[in-house]
């Protein structure tokens, strides 16, 4: 196994520099780190939220940042707990994810479905699920994403079903970004 050179990356494993491998293996479960560390996938239709309709925000099991909002959550056939947004793009990388292709180029050339988008945590490199373009509306994308990657925090106020009230009057004084 040789690493280095693809994507630029030097980072062997994992780009996560804000927990040490040992604090997360004694604060994750097996699965939690599998997933998020070691770009693991939870088995289809096992995950907690899979079914989960309750109104609030999916954060990053690892660092805590909110990522998924029960409002755009939707049912997909697909086994996993699917998003057609994310809360802010700012706080995910995106990355092409050949692992099921390996280096049979000829493979993707053929099934060009093989080449995924990887979703990851921006803040702490912590591996979410992929993004495919066959999501429904207004953004036509799907998040596929473990549920072992995510921390559910139940809050009324975020709607699941209609979003007609998406104007909420909520005091929003915290637009500083420098
Ligand atoms: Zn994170």
């Amino acid at each position: 196994m040789q690493y280095g050179g693809a994507d630029g990356s030097s980072h062997a494993e994992s780009s996560n520099n804000l927990y040490s491998k040992h604090e997360l293996k004694k604060r994750l479960t097996y699965l939690q780190y599998h997933v998020t560390q070691e770009k693991g996938t939870e088995r289809a239709f096992s995950g907690k939220y899979y079914k989960l309709n309750d109104n609030g925000m999916y954060a990053c099991v690892v660092c805590g940042e909110e990522l998924f909002s029960s409002e755009t959550k939707f049912h997909s056939e697909c086994g996993w707990p699917a998003f057609w947004d994310v809360v802010d793009k700012n706080k995910v990388t995106f990355k092409s994810d050949l692992s099921h292709v390996g280096s049979n180029l000829l493979l993707l050339a053929i099934k060009p479905d093989l080449a995924r988008t990887e979703v990851s945590c921006r803040k702490c490199g912590a591996h979410l699920g992929h993004v495919f373009q066959d999501g429904p509306k207004p953004t036509g994308k799907r998040y596929c994403i473990n549920s072992a990657s995510l921390d559910f925090r139940k809050d009324e106020n975020i709607c699941s079903e209609s979003s007609e009230n998406a104007d909420k009057n909520k005091e929003t004084g915290d637009n500083v970004t420098k």
